[in-house]
């Protein structure tokens, strides 16, 4: 069972599993062009677990936790996460897929202007992403989203 919910860097070349695991809520942070020898700092200061796919780094001598992602599809990487990742109703969609960053909810009549009609006559529940502005609610691909994660963290 996870106590506490881990915190994450990856690997420039593990956009694409960053994306579902904030997705999930977690925080997954994707450094581009940095060192290895920033990245271990960065890990180990801000206590993330750093994933890659580089087997040269994931058995380095050096102190710092990581975890070697083995595949090449990202969703058949999100599954070699099942022990440390879960999906949690509460999480999901807390965080901006891109920028990393915490949603906020925002009221529907301040965002009327930005959504589809249909999406402001049928949802209540609305975030922002106040670095890149982006708006998430749970429309149609929320369910799908939700249900696919669920089937690949749990079988
Ligand atoms: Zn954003």
């Amino acid at each position: 069972m996870v106590l506490r919910k881990p915190n994450f860097l990856l690997d420039e070349n593990l956009n694409r599993l960053a994306k579902w695991l904030r997705l999930l809520g977690y925080d997954a942070a994707v450094y581009k062009s940095i060192s290895f020898h920033n990245a271990i700092r960065l890990a180990n200061r801000e206590h993330r677990i750093f994933l890659t796919r580089s087997r040269k780094l994931a058995t380095s001598n050096q102190k710092f936790s990581r975890r070697l992602i083995m595949s090449v599809d990202h969703r058949d990487q999100l599954k070699e996460l099942n022990d440390i990742v879960t999906v949690k109703e509460e999480y999901l969609f807390s965080r901006c897929i891109l920028c990393n960053k915490k949603l906020f909810d925002i009221s529907k009549e301040k965002i009327k202007e930005l959504i589809p009609e249909f999406v402001y006559e049928s949802l209540d529940e609305f975030k922002l992403c106040r670095k890149c502005g982006r708006i998430f609610w749970k429309g149609s691909h929320y369910k799908a989203i939700k249900k696919e994660l669920k089937y690949l963290l749990t079988v």
